[in-house]
C-alpha cells in the first residue's frame, strides 16, 4: 500500500482516539468540545484522502476531492475557534467570519469554481486542479493560520508557568501541523512538490492534544514516554492493516494485543507517577509558603524585642544613674533606713541592664549584625579578671571558686575580647547561681597536638538531665526545671549568645552533667594560635 494511503490511515486513527480521550476528559467542556469536532474534521479529511487514492475512476476521484475539501474547509475554522477559546478571546468577529466564510466555501466547493477538474500528477493518477474561488479560499486559509500562530506567540510569550507550557506545545504542534498540511496545495497549482507532510497530522494532534490532557506537564520525559508507546501502537496498527497473508495478519494482530497491553501498563504507572509529584509540588507549596510566613513572624518578633529593649534600655539607666547618686550622697545625706532599698533598686536594675543587653544581643545575632573585632587574647588572664570583677558576688556566695592552670604559660586566641569575656562571666555567673553549696573549679589547658584551648567551668550544683542537654540548654529562652525553682529570674538566653558568639569563633560549646543535683561542667573549645 502507498505511503500516502497509510498516511491517511494514521491521521485518521490518531486523530479520532485523541479527539474520544479529550472529550471523555471533559464531555462538557467547551474547549474539549471543539478540540473533539476539530480532530473529526480531520478525521472526515483523512477518510476522503483515503477513498480519493483509492479511487478507480475520474469521476469517482473528482467527488472524494471535493469531499475531503469539505474537511480540509472546517480544519482551519474549527481549530482557530479552538485556540480563541483556549486563549480566553472574548467576542473574536473573526470567528464568526471564520464560519461564514466556511459555510460560502462549503456552498462553492461541489461547483467547478473550486475544484476543476482531476489529472495525473507525478505519482498520483487523479490530483485535483484549482478553480479561482479554491485561491481564494487559500489565501483566506493561509490569513487564518498566520493569525492563528501569531495569536499562539502571543500568548506564550504573555504567560507564565503551565500555561506557558501548554501555549509552546500547542504552538509547535500548529506549525508543524500547518506546514505538512501546507505541502499538499502545491500539486493543485502544477508545483511538482508531493504531499509529504501529510503524516505529520497525527504529530500535530498527538502535541495539541497533550498540552490539553496534561495540564501540568512538567516532566518532558514522561510525555516522551507516552508518545512513543503510542506511536508503537500506530505503527503496528498499521502492520495489520497492510500485512499480506493471513498468518502475518494473525501474528501483527497478537503483537498488537501484547504492546497495547503493555503500553496501558506503562502509561497507568507513568500517570501515577505524574499524580504523586504533583502531589508532592502542591505540598511543596504549601510547606514553603508556611516557611515564608513563619520567617515573617520570626522577622516582626526579633524586631518587637529589639525595640522594646531599646525602649527600656534609657529609663533603666537612668533609675540605675539616679539609684547610684543617691547612694553617693549626691543629693544630700540619707538615712540608714533608706540605703538598703536604694542599693536593691541599684542592683535590680543592673540586672535588668544585662538581661535587655542579652535581649539585643539576641535580635542582633538573629538579624546577622552581630560584629566582632577579633584580636589576640590571653584567655586565661581574660578570665582571671572576669573572677576578680566578681569577688564581691563569689564572697557573698560562700562558694569555694579555684582556678587552675599551668601558671608560665600563655593561652592566646584569636578572639573579640568583649564578646569572649561576656561567654565567660556567664558561665562563672551560672555556675555560682546554679550552685547552693560547695565548689567551683575553673581550669583552663591546651590540647596541644589538636591546637584547641579548653576552658572548663565545674560546678557541684543543681546539675541538669540529660534530655534538658540533649534538646534545649543552648536553645532561646530555655530555663530547667529545676533552675527556675532556685532563681526564679532569669532569661534563658545566656548560653544561647554564648553559643552563638563561640560558633563565630570557630570554636565549640558543651555540657556534662551527671543528672539532676550532681553538678555540672561547661566547656568552651577554641583553636590556638
Ligand atoms: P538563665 O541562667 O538566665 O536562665 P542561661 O541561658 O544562662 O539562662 O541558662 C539556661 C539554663 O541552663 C538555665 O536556666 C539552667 O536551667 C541551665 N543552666 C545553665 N548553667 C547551669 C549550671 N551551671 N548548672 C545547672 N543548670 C544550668
Amino acid at each position: 500500500m502507498d505511503f500516502y494511503i497509510i498516511s491517511a490511515i494514521v491521521n485518521a486513527i490518531t486523530s479520532l482516539v485523541l479527539g474520544l480521550l479529550v472529550l471523555s476528559q471533559g464531555k462538557t467542556k467547551k474547549i474539549n468540545i471543539l478540540f473533539f469536532l476539530f480532530t473529526l474534521a480531520i478525521v472526515f479529511w483523512s477518510l476522503s484522502y483515503f477513498f480519493w487514492q483509492i479511487s478507480i475512476t475520474a469521476a469517482q476521484a473528482l467527488s472524494w476531492s471535493r469531499i475531503l475539501m469539505v474537511g480540509a474547509i472546517f480544519i482551519p475554522v474549527l481549530y482557530f475557534h479552538f485556540i480563541v477559546i483556549f486563549l480566553n478571546i472574548k467576542n473574536n468577529f473573526l470567528v464568526y467570519l471564520a464560519y461564514i466564510l466556511a459555510f460560502v466555501f462549503l456552498f462553492l466547493d461541489f461547483t467547478s469554481y473550486f475544484v476543476v477538474d482531476v489529472s495525473q500528477k507525478l505519482d498520483f493518477k487523479f490530483w485535483p486542479s484549482a478553480g479561482p474561488a479554491y485561491s481564494v479560499f487559500l489565501l483566506i486559509w493561509l490569513f487564518y493560520t498566520v493569525y492563528t500562530v501569531y495569536l499562539l506567540y502571543r500568548g506564550f510569550s504573555a504567560e507564565k508557568g503551565i500555561k506557558r507550557k501548554q501555549l509552546m506545545y500547542i504552538l509547535i504542534g500548529t506549525i508543524i501541523g500547518y506546514a505538512g498540511g501546507a505541502t499538499n496545495y502545491f500539486l493543485w497549482y502544477n508545483i511538482l512538490i508531493p504531499p509529504i507532510g501529510n503524516v505529520l497530522e497525527s504529530v500535530y494532534v498527538l502535541l495539541v492534544a497533550f498540552a490539553i490532557l496534561r495540564y501540568h506537564m512538567f516532566n518532558i520525559k514522561v510525555i516522551a514516554t507516552e508518545l512513543f508507546i503510542f506511536a508503537v501502537w500506530i505503527a503496528i496498527l498499521v502492520e495489520v492493516f497492510t500485512a499480506e497473508t493471513a498468518t502475518k495478519i494473525m501474528f501483527e494482530a497478537g503483537l498488537l494485543v501484547v504492546v497495547v497491553s503493555f503500553g496501558v501498563l506503562i502509561i497507568k504507572s507513568v500517570t501515577k507517577e505524574i499524580e504523586t509529584r504533583e502531589e508532592i509540588e502542591k505540598l511543596a507549596k504549601k510547606l514553603k509558603t508556611a516557611n515564608n510566613r513563619l520567617r515573617e513572624l520570626d522577622q516582626q518578633k526579633s524586631e518587637f524585642v529589639s525595640i522594646a529593649s531599646h525602649q527600656l534600655r534609657s529609663p533603666l539607666t537612668a533609675i540605675k544613674g539616679y539609684a547610684s547618686m543617691i547612694l553617693d550622697g549626691s543629693f544630700g545625706d540619707i538615712a540608714e533606713e533608706i540605703k538598703s532599698p536604694v542599693n536593691k533598686i541599684m542592683e535590680s536594675s543592673k540586672r535588668l541592664v544585662y538581661i535587655v543587653e542579652d535581649f539585643l544581643n539576641v535580635t542582633r545575632i538573629e538579624q546577622g549584625r552581630m560584629q566582632y573585632d577579633f584580636v589576640d587574647v590571653d584567655v586565661k588572664e581574660l578570665f582571671k579578671d572576669v573572677i576578680s570583677n566578681i569577688s564581691p558576688t563569689i564572697k557573698e556566695s560562700g562558694l569555694d571558686v579555684n582556678f587552675d592552670t599551668d601558671k608560665g604559660l600563655a593561652y592566646v586566641v584569636s578572639a573579640d575580647k568583649g564578646k569572649i569575656r561576656q561567654v565567660f562571666s556567664n558561665l562563672l555567673d551560672n555556675a555560682i547561681k546554679y550552685t547552693p553549696s560547695g565548689s567551683v573549679d575553673v581550669k583552663i589547658s591546651e590540647d596541644v597536638s589538636a591546637k584547641k584551648i579548653i576552658i572548663s567551668v565545674k560546678d557541684s550544683g543543681i546539675g541538669m538531665s540529660k534530655d534538658f542537654i540533649n534538646n534545649k540548654i543552648f536553645g532561646k529562652f530555655n530555663r530547667g526545671g529545676n533552675a527556675r525553682d532556685l532563681h526564679t529570674d532569669g532569661s534563658g538566653v545566656g548560653l544561647y549568645v554564648a553559643s552563638e558568639i563561640v560558633k563565630s569563633h570557630n570554636g565549640k560549646i558543651w555540657v556534662e552533667s551527671d543528672g539532676e543535683n550532681n553538678g555540672s561542667t561547661f566547656f568552651v573549645e577554641f583553636p590556638a594560635i
